[in-house]
């Protein structure tokens, strides 16, 4: 299968999308592999993009637009690569597809409401349930329902006959003895575009995640403030859907320290600024208390701080916070730390906190499945040579730097397509 001139792209996020366009527009053959169920990775949760606040939703609809079109681009999601082999110009790659369990024939994609089985909607961080058999989210690409086969295993049989003859009569055909799919591609070019993990929170024992119900991350509050989140946009508190008057955000939690991501991921500054506006924007009386050790606003987004920063209800004030506990009566979340320039401890009540925590890169967890690959002491990958890391895979950074940076892997790998 495939063959010369032919980019195997791995992970479908902003970089790996970008990448794919791009080596497919300028004349390669490309396969995408994506591990979710849907194309689009960290971005598609966005609620919206600094620093123009706009959703990232109308972006990624261009580029799924640019795939639809080019027949050259094989999109395989629920996909991984198994292992790699050969060199620059000649590589196999063996990819295997794990089943979706359902097919749509009607493409109505709305089996969801009558299925017997709620999971944990991971598409949400954890924060409410969906139907076992769903849509991933309403811009999915591909449009395509997909189903939790162990769940509706769970579910008692006669419940899931009557389910499943419901699905049947209606065009969608769930089949829970589909099994994954093998097989072996060639390829001229690998490029790596995996990007990153949130940073486990439950691992900063001293700031409440996991314990506090009111302490959430700074991904779970992208999805808090969208209207395809658990509360429809309503930026309310976990804990008693009380609208939330009092945010504050705790930059740096588990980032540039050492018992956990030594390095600064260069947009959580960014992140927070953005998402105190979500808060003031919902409600105008709401305030958003922002502690930082160093406030970093690169390049360009330094505009994006001042604009924020001239909203007298956001207050900035540079302290570090080190621990965080839960008022058992009121479920309010009080911070403690020390106010850097002044030297007086911090002690204040919030109704919730959003911690923001750090990038860690997937391939700190999950190696490339190949002999020679390189990563720094963080796992980020080092590519000069044979894989090309594309986007958060090589380093942090914002999404417009991941398309520059993934359409420079693409130009790489076009190198090594006609360089043979
Ligand atoms: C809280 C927060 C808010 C942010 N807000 C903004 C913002 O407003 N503006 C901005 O410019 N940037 C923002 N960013 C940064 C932005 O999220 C990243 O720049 C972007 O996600 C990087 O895209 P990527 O494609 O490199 O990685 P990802 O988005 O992580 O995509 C990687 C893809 O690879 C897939 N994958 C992983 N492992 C495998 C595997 N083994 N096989 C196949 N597929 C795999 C994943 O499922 C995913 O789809 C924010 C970051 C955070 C933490």
């Amino acid at each position: 299968m495939a063959g010369e001139k032919t980019v195997l792209v791995v992970g479908g996020g902003i970089s790996g999308i970008t990448a794919a366009v791009e080596a497919a527009e300028a004349g390669c053959k490309v396969i995408l592999v994506e591990k979710q169920p849907y194309l689009g990775g960290r971005v598609a949760r966005m609620n919206k993009y600094f620093p123009k606040l706009c959703p990232p939703t109308c972006g990624l609809e261009i580029n799924f637009k640019r795939i639809r079109k080019n027949p050259d681009i094989t999109v395989y999601t629920l996909a991984n690569v198994e292992s790699v082999s050969g060199s620059s110009g000649a590589y196999t790659a063996t990819i295997k597809i794990n089943p979706r369990y359902v097919e749509d024939h009607a493409a109505t994609s709305k089996c969801v409401d009558d299925c017997p089985a709620d999971i944990s909607n991971e598409f949400n961080y954890g924060m409410d349930k969906c139907k076992a058999v769903r849509l991933p989210y309403e811009m999915a690409f591909p449009m395509s329902l997909v189903a939790d086969a162990e769940a509706l295993r769970a579910v008692n049989g006669s419940e899931l006959g009557a389910f499943m003859d419901s699905c049947e009569s209606r065009g969608i055909r769930i089949d829970l003895h589909a099994q994954p799919e093998t097989f072996k591609v060639d390829v001229s070019s690998v490029i790596w575009a995996t990007g990153w993990v949130p940073y486990d929170a439950t691992k900063l024992d001293k700031l409440g995640f996991g314990k506090f119900a009111n302490v959430i991350t700074n991904v779970m509050m992208e999805r808090l403030a969208n209207v395809g989140g658990p509360t429809a946009g309503h930026i309310v508190r976990p804990s008693d859907g009380k609208k939330v008057n009092n945010l504050a955000f705790v930059q740096c939690a588990g980032s540039r320290d050492e018992n956990h991501l030594p390095y600064c991921s260069s947009i959580c500054c960014l992140a927070s600024l953005k998402q105190a506006t979500y808060l003031r924007d919902y409600n105008p009386e709401a305030q958003a208390h922002i502690f930082y050790i160093d406030l970093r606003a690169y390049g360009r987004f330094e505009y994006f701080f001042d604009r924020v920063r001239n909203d007298e209800k956001i207050l900035l004030t540079k302290g570090k916070i080190v621990n965080i506990f839960e008022d058992p009566v009121t479920k309010d979340v009080i911070v403690e730390g020390e106010d850097i320039m002044s030297g007086e401890k911090i002690r204040r009540a919030f109704d919730m906190v959003v911690l923001a925590t750090g990038m860690q890169p997937t391939t700190s967890i999950d190696k490339i499945p190949t002999a020679g690959v390189e990563y720094d002491e963080f796992g980020f990958l080092v590519s000069d040579q044979g894989i090309h890391a594309a986007g958060v895979t090589k380093r942090p950074m914002d999404v417009g730097t991941c398309l520059q940076d993934a359409t420079g892997a693409a130009l790489k790998a076009l190198q090594d397509t006609l360089g043979r």
